[in-house]
């Protein structure tokens, strides 16, 4: 194999199609931010946004910028916007609450659609909240339901006629593989079962094909690869030909079908609106946007294209210049089957991690031993990846790592 130089890695950023949409972004000097995948980072225009929304429309409209500035459709018309880098058509999509709370009403909409059946698949080792929301929400119905947790390579055996919901996150959060939605989706309708996806580590990730697949329900969050902002609202996908059919549980007044008629009893809307429950925070929702619309302006078969480019450099780059350090590379290595992040494992994984982001380079750690290099084609560089490994190879070769800075626990890792 040839070696990779970093003039290599300099030409591949010379030949970036989509080069352009690094300037859309904000970041400190000297930080190679590979934490996207867990919060982007803030887009250019977002403080204008914001001042905009808080000075101009909250300051000097007030109420009135429910009608005059959209507000109050704000859910829907973000939804129409992040809708096509999903696969999915206008008027299925709303931006809007926190993905768990989400996951909430999907699960508890796919019970309903499959009414004689009580069996929930999901997989035991996916991001912890989607789990807890569904055994939360499993008990709260308090009757012969029951939550069977499948990991990759048990689904096919679990997914049969009994099985009433199949809720599954695309790509998983710490070994970033990208299971096959379309075969996965076939799979549970076989069996006639209502399939759910969570997209938080896909959604703006990756070219994600909802209708071409014919999923039923899906979730996913704006505040990883959506650049949305810190606790920016998830959003919730619901089939054209679901809407109307079944509620989900959370009816407050945004999901009535006449809200401002303010009847006694709730009487969910037919449209994509039943998946609304309340009054949202507003200034997040308007911020999102402008993530959203960098996103669905950049071609997302070229950003999956650099995505997947990053990811086969850095893991060939760790292998040339990291060899003798005790990494062992986590993710898939074929790309078709990976996200849009490399995670690597090493009992020294947290002072490493430690190490690096005191030296410039953001990724993150996940307990045990795992660390995850997010490599998001928005705003990152070829070189931005040499220079990465370059960092890793150096904090290894002194051991840096080993002192006791680097050592110490923090809250959020
Ligand atoms: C990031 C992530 C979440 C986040 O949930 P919140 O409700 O926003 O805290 C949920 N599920 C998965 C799979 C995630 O990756």
């Amino acid at each position: 194999m040839t070696l990779i130089t970093k003039e290599y890695c300099q030409e591949l950023d010379n030949n970036d199609v989509i080069a352009h949409t690094q300037q859309e972004f904000t970041l400190p000097k000297d930080t190679i931010y590979m934490c996207g995948n867990s919060l982007g980072p803030m887009p250019k225009n977002a403080m204008a946004k914001a001042q905009e929304v808080v000075e101009q429309e909250w300051g000097k409209s007030l109420i009135t910028s429910w009608n005059v500035h959209g507000w109050f459709n704000l859910c829907q018309s973000l939804g129409d916007r992040l809708a096509p880098t999903i696969g999915a058509d206008a008027g299925e999509v709303v931006v809007t609450d926190a993905t768990g709370l989400n996951v909430t009403k999907v699960v508890a909409a796919g019970l309903r659609l499959n009414p004689t059946r009580k069996k929930v698949v999901m997989e035991g080792s996916n991001f912890p909240t989607d789990n807890y929301v569904v055994q939360g929400l499993l008990e709260l119905m308090n009757d012969d339901y029951e939550l069977v947790f499948a990991e990759e390579d048990e689904l096919y055996d679990v997914i049969d006629e009994s099985v009433a919901v199949v809720c599954l996150t695309q790509v998983h959060y710490k070994s970033g593989r990208l299971l096959d939605m379309k075969a996965i989706t076939e799979r549970t309708h076989a069996v006639g079962a209502i399939s759910i996806w969570d997209l938080c580590h896909s959604g703006g990730a990756l070219p994600v094909d909802l209708n071409g697949c014919n999923v039923d329900l899906a979730i996913g969050c704006t505040y990883k690869y959506y650049n949305g902002g810190p606790g920016s609202p998830a959003f919730v996908f619901m089939a054209k030909r679901h809407q109307g059919k079944v509620q989900q549980p959370l009816t407050g007044w945004w999901g009535h079908a006449a809200p401002f008629a303010f009847e006694r009893d709730y009487r969910p809307s037919e449209n994509i609106d039943q998946m609304l429950t309340g009054t949202q925070g507003i200034i997040s929702l308007a911020v999102t946007g402008v993530g959203i619309d960098i996103t669905a302006s950049t071609d997302m078969n070229e950003i999956r294209k650099k995505s997947q480019a990053m990811g086969d450099l850095f893991i060939q780059l760790v292998d040339q210049e990291c060899s003798e350090f005790g990494f062992e590379v986590i993710s898939p290595r074929d790309a078709a089957r990976r996200g849009s992040q490399v995670a690597l494992t090493h009992f020294e994984g947290y002072a490493i991690m430690q190490a690096m982001i005191a030296h410039g380079v953001m990724g993150d750690f996940r307990a045990p031993d795992t660390l995850r290099f997010g490599l998001t084609p928005l705003f990152l560089t070829y070189l931005d990846v040499w220079n990465a490994v370059a960092q890793l190879k150096d904090i290894m070769v002194k051991q840096t790592y080993k002192e006791a800075e680097y050592n110490k626990k923090h809250a959020v890792t």
